[in-house]
C-alpha cells in the first residue's frame, strides 16, 4: 500500500499510496519537538499513542458530522488519509488561558474564555508560526473570506465535540490546534492530527497536565501520560 516518502515533518512521515493518487499514509514518529524544534527528544511508543489516539478522535468527529481527511488506522503507527493540500494556517481554539496567550498578552492563566477564543497562526517554521489576523490569512493563503469563516465555524464545532469526547475520560480540553486542507474535490476538510501533542488536556480531578506540556515543561514521563489517555479511551468503549 505505502509507496514513496513524500514529506517528512517533525512528528510524521507522509507516504504516497501505490495505486491511488488521492490517498496518503501518515506514519507517526517517536520524535517529540517543542519551541519550534529547539527542544528535541525521542520516546519509545509515542508514534503508536498519537496514531491510535488521533484515529479515535477522528472516528468520533466523523460520527458527529465533521468532514476530515481520515480514512482508517492501518496498523499501530500508520493511518490512511485522503490527500489534501494543507492550508498554511494553525487554527487554535482556547477554552482556558494557557501557553502562548499568557506569555503574549499577559492573560491570567486559567481564565475561562466564554465564548471560546479562535486564533490564527501562519504555519511557517522560519518565522516561528506568528499570530496573524483574518486579513493576513486572506493575503497569505488561497482561502476565500467565506472559507475562512467556514474554517472558524468548523473549529468551534470540533471544540464542542472534543470537549464532550474528553470529558467522558475525565479530561478538560484547555486548548488545541487544528489544520485544514483542501481535498481533491476542492472541499475544505479537517486534516493533520488531533492528539495530546496538539491539545492541552488537564485531568478534571487533579488538574494534572496530560499532554505535550509534560515534555515542554519537564513535568514527568510523557509515555506514561499518553498511555494513560489511550487506556482511558479504550476503557470507554
Ligand atoms: P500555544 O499557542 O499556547 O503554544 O498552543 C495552543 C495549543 O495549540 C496547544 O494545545 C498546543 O499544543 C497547540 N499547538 C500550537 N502550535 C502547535 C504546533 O506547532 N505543534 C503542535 N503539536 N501543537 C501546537
Amino acid at each position: 500500500m505505502k509507496d514513496k516518502l513524500l514529506y517528512e515533518g517533525k512528528a510524521k512521515q507522509v507516504f504516497t499510496v501505490a495505486d491511488n493518487p488521492n490517498l496518503l499514509v501518515l506514519s507517526y514518529k517517536n520524535d517529540a519537538t517543542a519551541f519550534n524544534g529547539e527542544k528535541k527528544a525521542q520516546f519509545q511508543g509515542k508514534g503508536r499513542y498519537n496514531n491510535l489516539i488521533s484515529a479515535k478522535v477522528f472516528e468520533y468527529l466523523h460520527e458527529h458530522g465533521v468532514n476530515s481527511h481520515f480514512k482508517e488506522a492501518l496498523n499501530e503507527t500508520e493511518q490512511l488519509v485522503e490527500k489534501t493540500t494543507i492550508i498554511p494556517l494553525e487554527v487554535v481554539v482556547r477554552n482556558v488561558a494557557a501557553g502562548s496567550i499568557v506569555r503574549r498578552i499577559g492573560m491570567q492563566e486559567k481564565t475561562i474564555f466564554t465564548p471560546p477564543l479562535v486564533e490564527l497562526f501562519y504555519k511557517k517554521d522560519e518565522l516561528g508560526d506568528p499570530l496573524i489576523n483574518d486579513e493576513h490569512a486572506l493575503l497569505l493563503t488561497d482561502v476565500t473570506e467565506a472559507e475562512l469563516n467556514q474554517i472558524k465555524e468548523m473549529a468551534l464545532r470540533v471544540n464542542e465535540q472534543l470537549q464532550a469526547f474528553f470529558k467522558e475520560i475525565h479530561l478538560q480540553l484547555v486548548d488545541f490546534k487544528l489544520e485544514f486542507g483542501r481535498n481533491p474535490n476542492g472541499e475544505i476538510v479537517l486534516s493533520d492530527e488531533v492528539s495530546p501533542d496538539t491539545c492541552r488536556l488537564w485531568d478534571i480531578a487533579t488538574g494534572e497536565k496530560m499532554d505535550k506540556d509534560v515534555f515542554r515543561e519537564d513535568l514527568g514521563d510523557l509515555v506514561t501520560v499518553y498511555d494513560n489517555i489511550l487506556s482511558r479511551l479504550e476503557a470507554k468503549q
